[in-house]
């Protein structure tokens, strides 16, 4: 079977070569095709073109790139698109592309004005499917197919990301899946990532978000490669949040707090609590109140979500003004922003992605479907 390329660390690739290869292989070799996969990000090995004709021939015979392949996209009207990414095994899988543009001013010749791409934020998933129950997310319907390899879970940022110069590349690991049951892929995926001689993108930009793994919080805490943490906190009591969320059964809320409190921060990081607002359900004022008291001795930030509904999830959505008082009960203790769901015309955002087609749902028009 053809070795895997995308997904292999420098050393991967060295002891990868060593064995395909019987005489022996400059180190120089290895770093070369590195610097190809991760750094140029060619998209065929047939595309690098400075390996001696020989090594081309035999990688050809014994490796796969093993980028997915782009199975579907859906373009969203505010720029963001939903891939529906095709892997080794024929499983498929969902990334989103959320691009922020700069508008610069219209040239004086009157032809139409120049859009550059300030930043991005690349969402990806780290299983199949998810094995985590949680009552307001779409994903939670498909169950657990299985867990993605490193490689897989890279492979979807080099397939989103494309060649695209961006000046900001944030990457969360927010798409399907509980990424800290995928904890060694997910450690293993963030070194290649954040490997300044290859894919480069700074550890203070790649976000991981747990259901509340408790566990596995500390064990993330002791790597030396972590991402940032974002807890998915979305209740302000034990009952509320065992409804919820039922693997708040197994890792209380309470638990889940005091494990908060004692992970290691790095002086520039802030822990991130999500909190999904359910009309009705966890959004009063007294709620925001209990969150607050919740956080109180950590330091963090309280990212608000207005449910993204879907077919099948039988919570709504609250009303802007519920959204901004609970806003600013939490503000005045804690940093608190409200998040804008993008995608949402093609079932992009938040707890939406369980590889829905497109057909007949939402705003969005057969056109936008490539
Ligand atoms: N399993 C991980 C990562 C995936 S969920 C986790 O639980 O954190 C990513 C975020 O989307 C979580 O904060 C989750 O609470 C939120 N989310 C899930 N369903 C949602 C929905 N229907 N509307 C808005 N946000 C949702």
């Amino acid at each position: 079977m053809a070795q895997t390329i995308v997904g292999m660390e420098l050393v991967d690739l060295q002891k990868a070569l060593a064995e395909a290869f019987a005489s022996p292989m400059p180190a120089f070799r290895a770093r070369q095709l590195y610097d190809a996969v991760y750094r140029q990000r060619i998209q065929e090995l047939t595309a690098i073109s400075n390996l001696p004709k020989q090594l081309r021939a035999k990688l050809g015979e014994d490796f796969t790139l093993g980028r997915p392949s782009v199975e579907q996209e859906f373009r969203s009207n505010d720029g963001t698109i939903r891939y529906l990414l095709k892997l080794g095994d024929g499983k498929t899988v969902e990334t989103v592309w959320m691009p922020s543009f700069l508008k610069n001013d219209a040239p004086d010749n009157g032809a139409s004005e120049v859009v550059d791409l300030d930043r991005a934020t690349v969402c990806i998933s780290s299983q199949v499917g998810c094995p985590v129950d949680c009552k307001f997310c779409l994903t939670a319907l498909m169950g657990l197919e299985r867990s993605l390899t490193a490689g897989e879970i890279v492979g979807q940022v080099l397939v989103a990301a494309g060649m695209q110069e961006v000046n900001r590349l944030n990457i969360v690991m927010m798409g399907q899946g509980e990424p800290l049951l995928n904890l060694p892929n997910v450690l293993k995926a963030t070194r290649i990532l954040t490997d300044p001689t290859g894919m480069a993108i700074s550890p203070r930009r790649i976000t991981v978000s747990t259901a509340g793994i408790i566990p596995k919080i500390a064990e993330l805490g002791q790597a030396p490669e972590r991402p940032k943490l974002a807890i998915s906190l979305n209740a302000s009591t034990e009952e509320q949040r065992q409804a919820l969320m039922p693997i708040t059964r197994k890792y209380h809320l309470k638990n889940l707090i005091d494990a908060c409190r004692v992970y290691p921060l790095r002086p520039w990081e802030k822990l991130t609590f999500e909190y999904v607002l359910l009309k009705g359900v966890n959004d009063t004022d007294a709620d925001a109140r209990r969150v607050v008291r919740l956080l109180d001795r950590i330091d963090a930030k309280v990212n608000l979500i207005a449910l993204n509904p879907g077919p099948g999830i039988a919570f709504e959505t609250p009303t802007r003004e519920r959204v901004d008082s609970f806003q600013t009960i939490v503000r005045r203790s804690l940093p608190c922003f409200v998040r804008t769901p993008r995608g949402l015309d093609v079932y992009a955002a938040c707890g939406q992605l369980k590889r829905m087609e497109l057909v007949g749902i939402g705003s969005a028009s057969p056109s936008g479907i490539l």
